[in-house]
């Protein structure tokens, strides 16, 4: 018989309960018992919700208090240096925390590891430092005990592992020219070692996750995966399921195959197109894991679909050597749309959540085992609610798709080359050499929170909290203008966040109230979800940019976030590419870039954070990402006028893969992230000549210190080596939301007198 599967539940609790158990502990006002109970709540819950959900092998150890890649660093003894001193001091678990979240007090400061996306989900882990000559030890307790748990409950769970490979992978390593995967054959004695307790308490499966198998690998790491698995193989083990997922095996197949291992898990979510492949090379006697639902977004399965796919493995493998199970961990999706009582009826009738996917697996082992009339009610009613979703008018609108056929290539082109219209531009906005600005938003304090807060459950209404909004722009018009800056910005009051701020007012999106998926820790997010064409049906900026304008001569940046962070950051359709919705947000945005001139906005700024994000995990696919996604961008600016000067910002160093597409964005001015990394992206700048105006962050905004003058004037001197002085931008690193006043005032301060003092040695 086949058997059903789950890789992993959402670790945050039904109701964010281990959110509010985290921060109520380390605000000191619960105990580590209240917190380890809390966990052993959620994860017996889980358990339970995914037997009965029909999941015959339940994970044990996907759920983690922080983050799964830090619990692995924790199990193979891989502390940093600089956190033994707090060894003798803080309780193991409070040594874990202060690993993920940095460690302070009275004079001694810990920097937190690094956080870093998951492969390209919207989740973050902990990464990893590997020294060359790193020594490991098996600390494996929790894996016993949530074992442990779970047998106490009648169930014989499968740990989830992150794989030797993956792990180094996934590493940084401490010293330049040392790459992690040196040391993998320490570390391969610690799975050895782990391995050999998990066969003695009874462990049937692991759980191997290599998720990098999806990516190209070199050389080293092929061989990495040989010898990591054959000698694994070799010591006393549970059966072992390598684990992948997020994309195609492709040219790892065959290295996949040929691992000495008891079964592979594959993608055939995001990969539907291997399973042929999968199944002609898969070695006799192995267990092959169809991952057949997704669980990264929130869409209904195709389950006639799945079930053709789940045919074609019987028929081939025959049904005792299929698992069933979702194509990764279900903890990048929402947990329970049963909770969402405001949906659209009709939308909320085409989603599934992580419980509903369960549902999913199930009748898709039944169908691997022939159940054909027990499961023919359930397909029916499937196909009947895909094709409600096809047919639906909230879904296709028609004026958009004409709107789409209607672009050309004409459309992605601005009147004049950067050199024209930076002239044009100095004429109508007559800036000052060494232009100083700021990225957005300004802080928004717990006054601003509680206004909206206020507005959102009526006790204020439209009016007042609109008036208050109008209050503390002008504000903090006047205090840039006494400051000094010469091109302004509103201050992003009136936003929440950048995406969801836009998404509400475009039509096709909708929202939960409980759609929430970990970001970091004990951070979730809610993403709005994209299910239909998407059309503005009115301005979403204007009023507020047109009002700060009025209120100043300087100008006042128009201020709009790029398509493909709106798509980045959203659950997104499933019923058409990619490229095609951020095709019709581009859209959007363009008719609000026409508004915003109309209005007399002079500069206007259409952030992309999240444009890196959405390379692909394979090399081969990014050329194709990077035309349409920098079409996109260049569609939205595409009509604007010669006069208007077009910025963007992006918040992130490493631009070494991909300054040709930033280049194309052809945006007047670029901002970017700099400080952090003290200025070293500037030697990609100068490798490639980036061609227009540039402001490399000159203040990391992530962190309360205010830079000095000095500081400033010296990154400034050091950004002149690589940018010509009529094209050097002075600005902070990111947006200002998170911080306060009292560090914003003077770093600004400090930042302005910085641009004049360099004005003066000119
Ligand atoms: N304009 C946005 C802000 O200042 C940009 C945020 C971002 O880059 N993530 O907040
Ligand atoms: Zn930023």
């Amino acid at each position: 018989m086949s058997i059903t599967a789950s890789l992993g539940y959402p670790r945050i609790g039904r109701n964010r309960e281990l959110k509010f158990a985290l921060e109520r502990y380390w605000a000191g006002k619960s105990t580590a018992e209240d917190l380890l109970r809390s966990a052993r709540e959620i994860r017996q819950l889980n358990w339970q919700v995914q037997k009965e959900g029909g999941i015959q092998l339940v994970p044990c150890n996907d759920f983690s208090l922080y983050d799964h890649v830090l619990d692995t660093t924790w199990m193979v003894g891989a502390i940093p240096e600089r956190f033994s001193e707090l060894k003798s001091c803080l309780s193991d678990l409070d040594l874990y925390f202060a690993m993920a979240r940095g460690w302070q007090k009275e004079n001694t400061q810990v920097a937190a590891m690094e956080m870093t996306k998951w492969f390209d989900t919207n989740y973050h882990y902990i990464v990893p430092e590997i020294a060359a000559n790193q020594r490991f030890c098996l600390n494996d307790s929790k894996i016993l005990e949530e074992w442990k748990e779970t047998r106490a409950i009648g169930i014989n769970a499968r740990p989830v592992l992150l794989g030797p490979v993956s792990y180094l992978l996934l590493s940084k390593p401490t010293s330049p020219g040392f790459l992690p995967l040196m040391v993998l054959d320490r570390l391969i004695e610690i799975y050895a070692e782990l391995f050999g307790h998990l066969a003695e308490a009874g462990v049937e499966w692991v759980q191997m996750d290599e998720p990098c198998l999806v990516q190209d690998l070199a050389m080293e790491a092929v061989d990495a995966y040989r010898k990591a698995y054959t000698a694994l193989s070799k010591v006393r083990h549970p059966r072992i399921l390598l684990t992948t997922y997020f994309g195609r095996l492709d040219s790892n197949l065959s290295l996949a195959q040929e691992l000495p291992v008891d079964g592979l898990h594959v993608d055939l979510v995001q990969a539907p197109g291997q399973l042929d492949e999968v199944l002609a090379t898969c070695p006799a006697g192995r267990i092959l894991s169809l991952g057949l639902v997704s669980g990264r977004n929130v869409w209904r399965t195709d389950l006639s679909a799945a079930v053709s796919m789940v045919d074609k493995a019987v028929e081939k493998l025959g049904r005792e050597r299929l698992v069933v199970a979702p194509a990764c961990s279900l903890m990048f999706c929402p947990q329970d749309l049963e909770l969402e009582t405001e949906l659209d009826i009709d939308v909320k009738s085409w989603l599934a959540f992580a419980r509903q996917k369960l549902t999913e697996v199930s009748i898709l082992g039944m169908a691997a085992n022939g159940e054909v009339d027990a499961i023919r009610p359930a397909l029916v009613k499937n196909r009947r609610i895909l094709e409600s979703r096809k047919q639906s008018a909230k879904v296709t609108n028609p004026t958009v798709q004409e709107a789409v056929k209607k672009i050309t290539e004409k459309d992605h082109y601005r009147h004049n080359s950067y050199i024209r219209r930076k002239i044009i531009q100095k004429n109508e906005l007559n800036l000052p050499v060494f232009p100083t600005t700021t990225i957005g938003s300004f802080p928004q304090t717990l006054e601003v929170r509680q206004k909206r807060s206020k507005f959102n459950r009526g006790i204020i209404d439209k009016s007042e909290y609109e008036t208050y909004l109008r209050e503390e722009i002008f504000k903090a018009i006047r205090l840039q203008e006494n400051i000094g800056l010469d091109v302004l910005v509103h201050g992003e009051f009136e936003r929440t966040d950048m995406v969801e701020y836009f998404a509400q007012q475009l039509e096709g999106f909708a929202f939960t109230l409980h759609g929430w998926v970990q970001s970091y820790g004990s951070r979730a997010v809610r993403p709005p979800i994209l299910f239909g064409d998407i059309s503005r049906p009115k301005p979403m900026t204007v009023e507020w940019s047109k009002y700060a304008q009025s209120l100043t001569d300087k100008p006042v940046k128009g201020m709009l976030t790029g398509p493909v962070t709106i798509l980045q950051w959203s659950f997104i359709r499933d019923d058409q590419p990619r490229q095609k919705t951020c095709r019709q947000l581009a859209i959007a945005l363009r008719a609000e870039v026409a508004d915003l001139e109309k209005a007399g906005i002079k500069i206007i700024q259409v952030d992309e954070p999240a444009l890196r994000e959405g390379l692909p995990l394979r090399v081969a696919d990014r050329a194709d990402y990077l035309r349409w996604a920098v079409d996109c961008f260049r569609l939205v600016v595409g009509g604007a006028a010669s006069e208007t000067q077009i910025h963007t910002h992006m918040c992130y160093c490493e631009f070494g893969d991909f300054m040709e597409a930033i280049i194309r964005m052809d945006a007047d001015v670029i901002s970017i992230e700099a400080s952090r990394s003290n200025m070293e992206l500037l030697d990609k700048f100068r490798e490639l000549s980036y061609p227009n105006d540039i402001g490399p962050g000159v203040y990391d905004i992530h962190s309360p210190r205010v830079p000095d003058q000095k500081e400033i004037e010296s990154l400034l001197r050091k950004a002149l080596t690589v940018i010509p002085v009529d094209r050097l931008w002075v600005n902070p690193d990111c947006g200002l939301k998170t911080r306060g006043w009292d560090e914003v005032i003077p770093a600004l301060t400090n930042m302005v007198a910085a641009a004049q003092k360099m004005r003066i040695g000119l």
